[in-house]
């Protein structure tokens, strides 16, 4: 039976997600590409607009409010920050675009780290993309979605803020999306919803990790 469920919804993987998720630490903070770990373990990336909901949804898979508050200290914004979830895989938060105040100086600078990461990180099992759920994808989630596909980069899209719409809302977002993520390659089929203030989606996103890595042929031990 529990093989037709998608792994986001299989009892089994949300208790290994949520045993692999009880220990999380900071790592470093990378700002060139030559920073980055030696390739020791896989690694899931989460990506998104600036004030998406990206730290609060890592303080949420981890359980830890100081882990994401590492990563929204000054200057670290701007740099792939980097923590390890037990001793099996790293979580890339990536910075988050279109930051309004952002000059174009700085913008080039972590479009292109960014670019450097995402195009040669041969262990990146699965890119998550943070969209808010009120909004929709825009034009700047868009080309990042684009260059994803081109870089062949499998990824899938997270609804962030599911609690600030009710049911009829959350049913028309996703209805809208599903066609607009099916005309890009390289995107997961499978939407996943989540609101972090009220923990909604969180085990399910745990659960998809888990699978994630379980299969990963890049898994300590290979
Ligand atoms: P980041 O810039 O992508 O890291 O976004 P943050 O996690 O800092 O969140 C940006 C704002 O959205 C903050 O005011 C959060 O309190 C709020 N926020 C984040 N997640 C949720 C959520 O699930 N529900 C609601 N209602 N607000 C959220």
């Amino acid at each position: 039976m529990s093989s037709t469920l998608r792994w986001a919804d299989d009892p089994k993987w949300q208790v290994a997600g949520k045993k692999l998720f009880s220990r999380s630490s900071f790592v470093r903070s990378c700002v060139d590409v030559k920073d980055l770990p030696v390739n020791s373990l896989p690694e899931i990336a989460f990506a998104g607009r600036s004030n998406v909901g990206k730290s609060s949804i890592i303080n949420a898979l981890t359980n830890n409010k100081t882990l994401a508050r590492v990563s929204a200290m000054p200057g670290r914004t701007q740099q792939l920050n980097y923590f390890q979830i037990a001793d099996q895989f790293y979580l890339v938060d990536m910075p988050g675009y279109g930051y309004a105040q952002a000059g174009r100086r700085e913008v080039m600078g972590w479009q292109n780290l960014m670019k450097d990461y995402l195009r040669g990180r041969h262990c990146l099992l699965r890119l998550f993309l943070l969209i808010d759920s009120r909004h929709g994808l825009k034009k700047l989630d868009e080309d990042f979605m684009k260059f994803l596909d081109s870089a062949a980069l499998s990824y899938q899209i997270v609804l962030t803020k599911i609690d600030k719409l009710n049911i009829g809302e959350q049913k028309a977002i996703q209805e809208k999306m599903a066609p607009e993520i099916a005309s890009y390659q390289a995107a997961h089929p499978e939407i996943l919803t989540t609101s972090a203030s009220d923990n909604i989606g969180i085990q399910s996103l745990q659960a998809e990790i888990a699978a994630l890595i379980a299969r990963s042929p890049t898994k300590p031990g290979y």
